[in-house]
């Protein structure tokens, strides 16, 4: 590869605050709603015009992983969520899981942004980190605007990606490209007869999976379902695999190629489906759901051995997916920090667990429950007198205001 020298140049430091968020999904907005309302001046920076990430963007309209297969486990900012969303909008009970619309979350999580007096920086992304010794010292950020910077006491990593780790140099674990999950497209289509819809699928369940595999697509994973507009539904099958989503080409190869299958697939619907006559595509996901990517390697590492755990520094639940009875895991605080960063915290899908167990973890109760914690911690971070260091902040601190704000750990 070439390369050229770009010259240095001064950037504007457009804010300054106790605790910055980069990523506006589920998690980053839990955190910046956490830090708030712990008392820190709190930004959060998004690359798209809107919150919610996957659950807005990418078209994940179920919240999985709310119980322990009998109780609610994740309560909290999640549950405030769920409250400000049925305040303006139908929601849907779906056995455990919460049917929602993700028009509606966009302007709940707006809501959050302003009524905890936080200030949004839609349209901007993380680009680098200055890094001094063990701190992070500015985030660099890019939009329309230019090249600036905003410097925080503390920096919470909710980009899914665990951007900061590329720009800190830290080790993280990511599976080989072939062992990634993989991404897809999300279809939301209209003009269905869903109940006939549902028969067909049902009753045919081999022929349909024989049409995905027709057009080589995965049938372990993913699914369909009815939105809660009529005739409407979401469909989260078009997936592509072997694309690693920390790399560009790969995220471009994967929408065209998923663009193609989702017409593909309409088609053949429209052609073979009972229900399905009269059906269109009325859009596919604003972003490319991506599940699996960098996940880092933090003071601890949760493994197979700690489902049965308890733990002192114990900050949320997770659904226990590899039990037989289900129930449910503790997360420990040290899988949202690392060893070498002392005032960087990652809180949603890149938290430090292993791959094996990753599914439990990855769902969005759960990333909006690390986000709650991470974004306590954060504040409780700069409010002491001494040097800042989230590997020092106060656990029990930290898990009873996660309690006053509804937690359950
Ligand atoms: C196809 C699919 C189906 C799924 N099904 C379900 C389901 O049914 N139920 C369920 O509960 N979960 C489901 N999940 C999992 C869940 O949606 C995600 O794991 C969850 O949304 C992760 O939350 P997060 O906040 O960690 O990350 P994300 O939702 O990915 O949010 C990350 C945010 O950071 C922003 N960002 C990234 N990089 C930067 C940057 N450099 N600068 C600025 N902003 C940045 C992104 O734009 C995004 O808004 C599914 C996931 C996929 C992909």
């Amino acid at each position: 590869m070439n390369y050229i020298i770009e010259g240095a140049q001064e950037l504007p430091i457009i804010g300054e605050y106790d605790v910055a968020v980069f990523g506006g999904g589920p998690a980053g907005v839990a955190a910046a709603t956490a830090a708030a309302k712990t008392g820190a001046k709190t930004t959060i920076v998004e690359r798209y015009g809107y919150l919610g990430g996957q659950a807005t963007g990418g078209l994940v309209i179920l919240l999985v992983g709310l119980t322990d297969g009998k109780e609610r486990i994740i309560k909290g900012i999640c549950k405030d969520t769920i409250k400000k969303i049925k305040q303006i909008s139908r929601i849907e009970k779906i056995g455990p899981h919460i049917l929602f619309d993700p028009e509606a979350l966009k302007l709940v999580f707006d809501e959050f942004i302003t009524e905890n007096d936080i200030k949004p920086y839609y349209h901007t992304f993380l680009s680098n980190a200055v890094i001094y010794e063990n701190m992070v010292s500015a985030a660099v950020i890019d939009g329309k605007s230019g090249r600036s910077v905003i410097k925080a006491k503390v920096y919470i990593d909710a980009t899914g990606d665990a951007d900061f780790s590329k720009y800190c140099g830290l080790s993280v674990l990511k599976e080989n490209k072939e062992n990634l999950l993989p991404v897809t497209l999300g279809i939301r289509a209209g003009g269905l007869d869903t109940e006939k819809v549902k028969t067909y699928i049902n009753q045919n369940y081999e022929q349909y999976q024989n049409i995905l595999k027709s057009l080589g697509l995965p049938i372990n994973i993913g699914g369909w379902i009815p939105t809660l507009h009529k005739g409407e539904a979401w469909f989260n099958i078009a997936h592509a695999q072997n694309i690693d989503c920390t790399n560009t080409q790969d995220l471009t190869h994967a929408e065209i190629k998923t663009r193609k299958i989702v017409h593909k697939l309409i088609d053949i619907f429209q052609k073979e489906m009972p229900g399905f006559e009269n059906g269109y595509l009325i859009d596919t996901s604003a972003q490319m759901g991506i599940r699996d990517s960098r996940r880092i390697k933090g003071m601890y590492l949760f493994s197979r051995e700690d489902t049965d755990k308890t733990f002192d520094d114990a900050i949320a639940r997770a659904p226990n997916y590899i039990s037989n009875e289900q129930g449910s895991v503790q997360v420990p605080y040290g899988c949202l920090i690392t060893r070498k960063m002392n005032n960087l915290i990652f809180a949603g899908r890149c938290i430090s667990v292993e791959h094996e167990l990753f599914d439990m973890f990855r769902e969005i109760p759960c990333c909006m429950a690390t986000g709650h914690a991470a974004g306590i911690a954060g504040a409780l971070a700069c409010k002491g007198k001494n040097e800042i260091n989230v590997k020092k902040v106060d656990i029990k601190k930290l898990q009873s205001i996660l309690m006053e704000q509804g937690a359950i750990i």
